[in-house]
């Protein structure tokens, strides 16, 4: 271990009650983390997504007080999830409540750490090893144990006001605590996971270019619905084009809460606004996931990857 996982390892891990990953039998398993944290796993590979677990309260976010990541946080979700057989982090975009705790999961679990040259510098900031990130690009294809990840570009939604946040890139390495706003978006990519036992696309933020899925298919659509414009449209444009997926929202808890809280929706986000317009156009389509817990995904497998 690196003197960083030693110092939060020491302190936090006796803390926290190990908990045994579930076992997985090939399938693909997706767990919820919180906004658009994500660990998919087949039982053999495992892939984390977003992972974010600091959360600071809205006060310190307003008023653009200093945060870092919160090491009793990463330290007890590490603990949950220690067991799972995770061989990369993937970033999506490198604002705060994606990029933010991904470094130190990265190390956690000794693996490198995916995403934008943005992401890179949050990781390097981290006082992450060189070696251990990769700066990833759309069009990249990914392999990892039996998963084929495409890197596709996507668009951030109009997240506060109507306007995207904390726009640009971050050009040196990022060293916290800063406050938020320093974690600026850079590039935004939208994953689609292709497995034999099935596909998936992650798409984290609720913004889109139109045509952005044609000639992509997947048996379930993770889709970040925060921070979205009209919801019909924003279905019809994303998940009509990947056929007939299973619509799991993402992204829509308050953020600005520690995790061992009771979870609840965001109030800006209109979940049951979001779940009604979903179901009438997608009848039977779709769930929510639970927190922390291994839900299987519906298979279709590779022969669904493309038309
Ligand atoms: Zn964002």
């Amino acid at each position: 271990m690196t003197p960083w996982q030693t110092q939060y390892a020491e302190k936090l891990l006796p803390k926290c009650a190990p908990r045994k990953g579930r076992p997985l039998g090939g399938d693909i398993s997706v767990s919820w983390l919180g906004t658009t944290g994500l660990l998919v796993s087949d039982g053999n590979d495992a892939l984390l997504v977003d992972p974010f677990v600091t959360r600071p309260p809205l006060w310190k976010v307003a008023l653009a007080r200093p945060v870092c990541p919160d090491a009793a946080a990463i330290g007890r979700l590490y603990s949950m999830i220690r067991e799972a057989p995770v061989r990369a982090v993937l970033v999506s975009h490198s604002h705060y409540d994606h990029s933010m705790d991904a470094p130190a999961f990265a190390q956690f679990f000794n693996c490198p750490l995916l995403g934008s040259l943005s992401t890179v510098n949050v990781a390097r900031g981290f006082c992450m090893d060189g070696g251990c990130t990769q700066e990833i690009t759309p069009g990249d294809v990914l392999r990892v144990g039996r998963f084929s990840i495409s890197v596709l570009e996507s668009v951030h939604g109009p997240a506060f006001l109507g306007r995207i946040p904390y726009r640009g890139t971050i050009d040196e390495p990022l060293v916290p605590p800063v406050p938020v706003s320093r974690y600026r978006l850079g590039t935004a990519f939208s994953f689609h996971l292709l497995h034999p036992s099935g596909s998936l696309v992650v798409h984290t933020s609720a913004g889109f270019r139109p045509g952005m899925f044609n000639g992509i298919v997947a048996d379930s659509v993770l889709l970040g619905i925060g921070g979205r414009g009209d919801t019909a449209e924003y279905l019809e444009a994303v998940v009509r084009p990947l056929g007939d997926p299973l619509i799991v929202p993402i992204h829509w808890d308050h953020f600005f809460i520690p995790l061992d809280q009771p979870l609840r929706p965001l109030a800006g986000v209109h979940l049951k606004e979001f779940l009604d317009t979903a179901e009438r156009l997608f009848p039977g389509r779709v769930r929510t996931l639970p927190l922390l817990d291994a839900v299987t995904l519906p298979g279709g497998g590779e022969a669904k990857r493309s038309r």
